[in-house]
């Protein structure tokens, strides 16, 4: 029977995506509180899904302060649980909407296949925010906490890319915060290798979300993700490296450095960004330092971004007391 429903109480939905849908979730056994994501497959199709679980347990073996523990995945076919598929725009009750079904004790056995889906569980590490949210309320710019969420998420990257993993997808609504405001990196890999591998787009998961995502954005990508896209990757390059990152992550650097009054003002300033390369001359003259990193990181090409060791090595005034005292 269904490992999710005996394991798990869910309490809400936590949003979804182009690909899946993510549920709070309090685990029964620990009784701690778990985002787990659902995303269905399509069905009996074997070999993707093997590749994908391959691809989660690559996730699983990143184990860092700074990136979302990714726990456990498994497959389950039927439907599980009300947040399951056709939720959409009608999150109401939990517990009384269930309508799993195991297909083992299907007692009309030759009507059930045709409704039945596949679908991934991957049980991850809750993050209450995403800097996306914290950058939405940014209205007290303060140095020192720049440079600390800055450090934290370019050494959860630093893990990252030491374990030979790409992100891909490194944007504020993919940056969180953990319980105790520590950065942790997530949402990463999946996007692309999902997409390749061809998930059932058209079978009640919304293709457009516009204002479900916290970007503002909607859909997957495009544009939420489009200010913080390497030019290699939106050209298609069929090698990408690490690098990628990089100039996403100076997108977010400069977000860290520059607060945004208005929705409208970010979307022009970051325009100009990553159509001209142009930044506003009143913060270059206040960030000469900041800006000529940026430079770097969101050089056109890629061999010239820095890469986090050296970022690590060079780039961090030296560390704040409290920080110190963080880490003793
Ligand atoms: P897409 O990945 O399709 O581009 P997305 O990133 O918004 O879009 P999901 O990755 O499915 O979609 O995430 C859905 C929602 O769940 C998002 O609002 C995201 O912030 C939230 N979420 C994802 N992972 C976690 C987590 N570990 N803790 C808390 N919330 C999470
Ligand atoms: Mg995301
Ligand atoms: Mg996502």
């Amino acid at each position: 029977s269904s490992r999710y429903l005996s394991d798990f109480e869910e309490l809400h939905s936590l949003g979804h995506g182009g690909f899946g849908h993510v549920v709070l979730c309090k685990n029964k056994l620990d009784g701690r509180q778990y985002a787990v994501k659902k995303i269905r497959l399509k069905d009996k199709n074997l070999p993707v899904n093997e590749r994908i679980l391959r691809e989660v347990a690559t996730l699983s073996r990143l184990q860092h302060h700074h990136v979302v523990r990714y726990y456990q995945a498994w497959f389950e076919t039927g439907i599980t649980g009300p947040f399951g598929d056709t939720a959409r725009g009608s999150i109401t009750a939990v517990s009384s909407t269930f309508s799993f079904r195991d297909s083992s004790v299907s007692d009309n056995p030759g009507q059930e296949n045709k409704s039945e889906s596949t679908y991934l569980y991957i049980q991850m590490e809750y993050c209450p925010r995403t800097l996306r949210q914290v950058f939405e309320s940014y209205d007290h710019f303060d140095k020192e906490l720049a440079w600390h969420w800055f450090r934290q998420i370019v050494e959860g990257l630093a893990h990252i890319h030491g374990q030979g993993i790409i992100h891909r997808d490194l944007t504020p609504s993919n940056i969180f915060f953990d319980a105790r405001n520590d950065i942790k990196i997530g949402d990463f890999g999946l996007a692309k290798f999902l997409k390749l591998e061809q998930l059932d787009q058209d079978s009640g998961f919304p293709t457009d979300t516009a204002g479900v995502s916290g970007d503002g954005a909607g859909v997957t990508g495009q544009v939420g993700t489009y200010f913080y896209t390497a030019p290699e990757i939106e050209q298609g390059w069929p090698k990408i490296n690490e690098k990628a990152d990089m100039y996403s992550l100076g997108v977010v650097f400069f977000e860290l450095w520059h607060p945004f009054a208005t929705a409208m003002e970010r979307h022009i300033v970051l325009s100009d960004l990553k159509q001209k390369g142009e930044l506003p001359q009143t913060w270059v003259a206040e960030f000469p330092e900041q800006a000529l990193l940026l430079q770097r990181l969101m050089s056109s090409s890629s061999s010239e971004r820095p890469s986090v060791t050296e970022l690590l090595q060079n780039a961090f005034p030296p560390r704040m007391e409290y920080e110190l005292l963080d880490s003793m």
